[in-house]
């Protein structure tokens, strides 16, 4: 099979197909699969794939696409420029979703819309302000508990009358791959492309005991915070990491700091662990900064003088 496209779906179908034993190019027009996460996190879903033996073609261009009668051939260019003629029984076009729109006649309201979706205001209104949008028509994100979200905001605008925006600020997703990976609010490519300045932190799952009892090494979460400590984002490359990111869903819903965070005790052994782990490491480094252990220092050079000591 032939993938064209490296998206959430492209790399989902990817590995189950590869997992059920065919054999899968995916093909990539950019340097990355994955291409609204962070590099490296979506470089770790990829390298999993390679060693399941998916291959990669990044930086390609389709010259061609043709149906030779018992297979398929797609021409590809390759980073080098040479053109690389690729043989299969199928190809899976994995390019997008565009909104199914057409035919309803709606040029013929004047309702706008693109390729994308439907013109819509903050409370998801067309130019006709009892005509809705909710769901991937809206062009925005294309997930089903955005759609979800969505429905729930046009029920509160058109039938309670309870005027109601969406906002999409920590609207989470998570891409099935094993190992998954999930996202809420600013990943690192994110926050630099709107100009917001970050610190990082991260932890590793093989430092995870629970990881580590399942056999499952790969993967981190990193949680962004802005210059005043505020949480921005966090982003979950790990087992069962969608499940994992509903506690950061609740954390940046309701205001929760990371402080509280890492002081609620989490069961061991758990993934969810790696949760308060980043959020007490990052605390540690406020509670222990120079100025408290060069005072703690102090404090204890003083103590062990008083017990005799030189
Ligand atoms: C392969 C794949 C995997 C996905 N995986 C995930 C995932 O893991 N998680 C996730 O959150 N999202 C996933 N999605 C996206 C998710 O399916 C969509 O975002 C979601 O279904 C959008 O809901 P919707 O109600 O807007 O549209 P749809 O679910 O497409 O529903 C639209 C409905 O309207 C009907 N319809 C269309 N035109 C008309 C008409 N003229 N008259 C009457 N009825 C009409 C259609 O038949 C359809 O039943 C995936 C999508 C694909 C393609």
């Amino acid at each position: 099979m032939i993938i064209v496209g490296a998206g959430p779906i492209a790399a989902e179908m990817a590995q189950a197909f590869s997992r059920l034993g065919t054999r899968v190019s995916v093909i990539q027009r950019s340097g990355q699969i994955l291409r609204n996460e962070d590099k490296d996190m979506a470089d770790g879903v990829m390298q999993v794939l390679e060693t399941e033996g998916v291959q990669f073609q990044l930086n390609t261009a389709i010259l061609s696409a043709k149906d030779l009668g018992t297979e398929r051939e797609v021409v590809i260019q390759t980073k080098g420029g040479e053109p690389l003629p690729l043989k299969a029984e199928t190809i899976l076009v994995a390019l997008g979703r565009e909104a199914n729109l057409k035919g309803l006649n709606l040029e013929g309201i004047g309702i706008p819309y693109d390729a994308k979706g439907l013109t819509l205001d903050a409370r998801l209104r067309t130019v006709h302000k009892h005509i809705y949008g909710a769901g991937d028509v809206t062009g925005t994100f294309q997930f089903t508990h955005a759609a979800g979200y969505e429905g729930s905001i046009v029920v509160s605008n058109a039938i309670f009358h309870l005027p109601r925006k969406a906002d999409y600020t920590y609207l989470p997703w998570c891409t099935y791959t094993h190992p998954e990976l999930a996202s809420i609010g600013m990943n690192e490519k994110r926050a630099k492309a709107a100009g917001v300045e970050y610190d990082l932190w991260v932890e590793e799952f093989k430092d995870n005991d629970r990881s580590l009892a399942e056999g499952e090494q790969v993967g981190r979460i990193k949680m962004l915070l802005d210059k005043k400590g505020k949480p921005i984002g966090v982003q979950i490359l790990g087992p069962r990491a969608g499940d994992l990111l509903s506690e950061w869903v609740a954390a940046f819903n309701g205001g929760i700091k990371p402080m509280t965070l890492a002081a609620a005790v989490h069961p061991y052994p758990t993934l969810g662990e790696i949760n308060k782990k980043v959020a007490g490491t990052y605390l540690s480094s406020k509670i222990f900064s120079d100025r408290v252990k060069k005072g703690l220092q102090f404090f204890f050079h003083l103590r062990g003088r008083a017990c005799g000591r030189p």
